[in-house]
């Protein structure tokens, strides 16, 4: 197992450090104090957008919902993220393919696709206020992958009835006004202020029913067919089922081989006058590791990110801020000449990820009626409604076979 964070002792603060752009124009969800022991019918743990989602579903079906968490609802890497709603994956479907076989790739692929379709349908059917917009994406040559490579990978899409089409040089500089060997043209991703659709859930789930309680869970234990979860007060949490939505920081008992923390960067500019922008304000992004990416914001600002490192610690992934933002200004102005590269916003998160680029959602083994919803990577809040949608079905009973490919205890892959 590689670097990672430490269940009680991670705050908010560790999380992230700088400012995002997000937020601001609906109120944060209150939390209210735990006064008292109490019974749930699920406990989710964790008011991110992961619990967020789970929390407005679980309510949707009718399931009583308490929402816990030990500090500000939406303040943890939620706040961080730069929101970009893709279907892609951080693996390929080629890398997929090479180590799940091509059915079981593809069928992740796809998966990921129709979550992000019902995500756009959910925030569509509340009219969530969160600047939410579908955009197509641009995965551009980089490094060792070039033409050819992307000729490969776009094969492998259309074989698993995903759409896209390759754009070669000239159509890329033509169409986008970018410099690179080529790159696949996606429709079906999208873009969001992730703060204010975490909220807007909460919202939705507690105009339902949800409690949003402001406590620590320390421990959980059985108790006949019940879960006992263990706050830093005298009071507890009795649950016929937790669902955990902790974020980077996981239980002990959680921690599987395929997790490790990084630390990612990202800034964004002051707002750019309309015509400084791009088509379609295509998700773009490079086909290396680890990747640069960049986005248009609904008030016409960019940000740009990546530069991941591999630090676990917030001091000395801190230390790195200034230099890491000037060296994603340098990238942005080569990547896009045109933009007005004075930054507004510059911040920088742990960022967890695997090592096939899949999320860890399913029963956490050993642990009865206990579900963990860790949507890891790149596409970590695509693969948050995910969570969302099979956790719901396994209370159900509802166990199908492709659950495995997200299972906390799959194999460790030796490479991807
Ligand atoms: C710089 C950066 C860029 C990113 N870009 C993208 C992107 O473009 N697209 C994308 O899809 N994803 C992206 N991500 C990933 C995405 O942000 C995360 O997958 C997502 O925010 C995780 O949400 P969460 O609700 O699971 O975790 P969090 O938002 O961290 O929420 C977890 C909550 O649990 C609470 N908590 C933890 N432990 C306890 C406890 N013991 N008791 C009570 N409460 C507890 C915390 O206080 C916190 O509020 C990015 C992340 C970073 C850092």
């Amino acid at each position: 197992m590689k670097s990672s964070l430490n269940f009680e002792q991670t705050s908010q603060d560790d999380l992230h450090t700088g400012r995002s752009p997000w937020g601001g124009k609906i109120a944060n969800p209150e939390r209210a104090a735990l006064s008292a022991s109490l019974k749930t019918g699920i406990a989710i743990i964790g008011g991110g957008i992961t619990g967020a989602l789970t929390a407005e579903h679980l309510t949707s079906l009718g399931h009583e919902v308490t929402v816990i968490d030990r500090e500000t609802l939406g303040h943890g890497s939620t706040k961080a993220s730069t929101a970009m709603l893709q279907w892609e994956t951080d693996a390929s479907l080629q890398e997929l393919t090479e180590l799940y076989g091509f059915d079981s790739a593809a069928d992740i692929y796809r998966r990921s696709s129709a979550a992000v379709a019902g995500l756009a349908n959910l925030i569509a059917e509340h009219r969530i206020p969160c600047s939410f917009h579908p955009r197509p994406t641009l995965y551009l040559a980089a490094g060792e992958t070039g033409e050819r490579e992307l000729r490969e990978e776009l094969a492998l899409r259309h074989r698993a009835g995903l759409a896209g089409q390759l754009l070669p040089h000239a159509e890329l500089a033509q169409e986008f006004g970018l410099d690179r060997e080529a790159a696949i043209l996606s429709p079906g991703s999208a873009e969001a202020d992730p703060l204010l659709l975490c909220w807007s859930l909460l919202h939705i789930a507690a105009s339902r029913g949800a409690r949003l309680i402001a406590a620590d869970a320390l421990h959980f234990h059985a108790e006949g067919d019940r879960v006992v979860v263990e706050t830093d007060g005298t009071h507890v949490i009795e649950a016929r089922h937790v669902v955990l939505a902790t974020g980077y920081v996981m239980p002990h008992f959680v921690m599987p081989e395929t997790h490790a923390t990084l630390s990612s960067y990202a800034i964004c500019t002051v707002p750019q006058a309309p015509d400084r922008l791009w088509r379609d304000h295509a998700l773009i992004w490079e086909a290396t590791e680890p990747y640069l990416y960049m986005r248009a914001t609904a008030d016409n600002r960019i940000i740009i990110g990546g530069e991941d490192e591999d630090i676990a610690d917030p001091q000395k992934r801190d230390a790195l801020l200034p230099d890491k933002t000037l060296r994603l200004k340098e990238r942005l102005v080569q990547l896009w000449p045109q933009a007005d590269a004075t930054i507004s916003h510059a911040w920088c998160g742990a960022f967890g990820e695997t090592t096939d680029g899949l999320p860890l959602i399913g029963s956490v083994p050993g642990a009865r009626n206990i579900h963990a919803a860790y949507g890891y990577g790149g596409n970590g809040i695509t693969f948050s409604y995910l969570a969302s949608r099979m956790i719901a079905a396994m209370i159900a009973g509802d166990r199908q076979g492709w659950f495995e490919n997200f299972a906390l205890d799959r194999p460790a892959p030796s490479s991807c």
